[in-house]
């Protein structure tokens, strides 16, 4: 059996500033080396300043994976030279001397197995993440990744899909061998695959009988395999010792309170409320309510009245043409849109075809809903002479299936797409059929 534990660093995205000065904290519009300040550059002299902020959101993310969290935190250098960092320590949490990392012991459940959290930290805006050494296959990584991402976006603390905001490092043994550190693994989906080339690897040195040796490898992104890394680091040789420049911190009962009254519902949560109030499908409840966006959208959409079809529509029509962040981010749609369009195929005023002509439309222009119909002509054809004439024009290029339909009623339905077509899916169904059957004497 193997065994794999987790590290990941989460780049809190949310934050305006950098976690210990005024800097901007998005540093993906910024040219090199114009994001910065003394502070952040530790040029002597210069003095930390810790972003409340940061701390309020990594207590939240602790409280929402069930962590124990402490009443007072402090910091720590952790002395390396790293090319991009100037003043040649970092700023972080350490578990030592009376201190503790913002939060411990907390879990994530995968099915029936439970992953516990062992310890979560802050440093620079990335919260580090570390599991004990519970899963025990590639894929339950994965889904634990999964619901990681999604907690983290409900909680709007980061967004996980913005490139380098996740990285993780694993650790894997199998039964009877040593820890293997796997570093540098860039995307959720390479870690999945690190992991399962690292058990691999190790079953198949354990067959011939070779020892595994405790070692930190790096996960080669272009051959897809791990490779034994030249240098060995030990925790002893940062030197941490305590940030003098930061006074304790103290995150007092009434901060927890509010952040506990403030945090947005959980997923399984919501999941639930969408089944039992609304009658939602658990497998439609279960996409809606793991997405941030989307389930924002329904709430805003969400009329009471209408809810099945509107999270229907949202998972079925909405979630396709809005399936990249840059589409979201440019798109009109609004609840109200979304609630209209249910209410007019509901009434029968458009057809779902002619639905999602104007969702396309709205989500360009974001105009309103009977504008769109009316612009487009999307109205419904029901007015039954026009239908009857549209009706005796398939009737004669359709002689064949016209024979057939009197034999085999289903004919009558390729007949029903017919006249759709010649309507741009615009005829009303009902009527169609009806007028259909009594051309055909059926
Ligand atoms: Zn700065």
């Amino acid at each position: 059996m193997s065994k794999i534990g987790l590290e990941i660093h989460c780049q809190l995205t949310k934050l305006e500033s950098k976690l210990f000065c005024p800097c901007k904290a998005d540093y993906r519009e910024f040219e090199p080396n114009t994001n910065i300040c003394p502070i952040c550059m530790g040029i002597p002299g210069s003095l930390p300043l810790l972003n409340k902020s940061a701390v309020e959101k990594a207590t939240l993310i602790a409280m929402a994976l069930d962590c124990s969290t402490p009443s007072k935190i402090a910091f720590f250098r952790k002395n390396y030279f790293y090319p991009d960092l100037p003043k040649n320590f970092q700023i972080t949490q350490l578990n030592a001397y009376g201190n503790t990392s913002i939060g411990w012991e907390g879990k994530i459940s995968i099915g029936n197995s439970k992953i516990r959290i062992r310890r979560i930290r802050a440093g620079t805006p990335l919260v580090e993440i570390v599991t004990e050494p519970d899963f025990e296959t590639p894929h339950q990584v994965r889904e634990f990744l999964n619901i990681l991402s999604d907690l983290l976006e409900n909680l709007n603390v980061s967004d996980p899909g913005l490139e380098g905001a996740m990285r993780a490092d694993a650790n894997v043994s199998i039964e009877g061998g040593s820890k293997v550190e796997i570093k540098n693994i860039g995307s959720f989906h390479d870690l999945e695959k690190a992991v399962h080339f690292e058990i691999t690897r190790q079953q198949s040195l354990a067959e011939r009988k070779i020892e595994i040796i405790q070692e930190t490898r790096h996960w080669d992104d272009g051959r897809k395999i791990t490779v034994s890394a030249r240098t060995k680091e030990e925790e002893a040789e940062y030197r941490y010792h305590l940030e003098a420049d930061i006074p304790w911190v103290r995150i007092d009962d009434n901060t927890k309170n509010q952040l506990q009254v403030h945090m947005p519902e959980s997923i399984s949560s919501k999941k639930e409320r969408y089944i039992s109030k609304y009658g939602i499908t658990s497998q439609v409840a279960d996409i809606l309510s793991s997405d941030r966006y989307f389930s924002e959208l329904f709430e805003k959409a969400n009329n009471e009245t209408n809810a099945k079809d509107i999270a229907n529509m949202i998972t079925t029509d909405i979630m396709g043409l809005l399936d990249t962040r840059e589409k979201r981010e440019v798109s009109k749609l609004e609840g109200d849109h979304i609630s209209d369009l249910v209410e007019y195929i509901k009434s029968n005023k458009i057809t779902r075809a002619s639905a999602k002509l104007a969702l396309d439309e709205v989500i360009k222009n974001g105009k309103q809903l009977s504008e769109i119909i009316e612009d487009l002509d999307l109205g419904h054809v029901s007015d039954e002479v026009t239908l009857s004439d549209i009706i005796t024009e398939v009737l004669n290029e359709e002689a064949k299936a016209v024979e057939d339909a009197k034999q085999n009623p289903d004919i009558v339905n390729f007949l029903v797409g017919k006249v759709m077509q010649k309507t741009h899916g615009k005829a009303d169904p009902e009527l169609t059929l009806a007028l259909l059957k009594k051309n055909l004497g059926l």
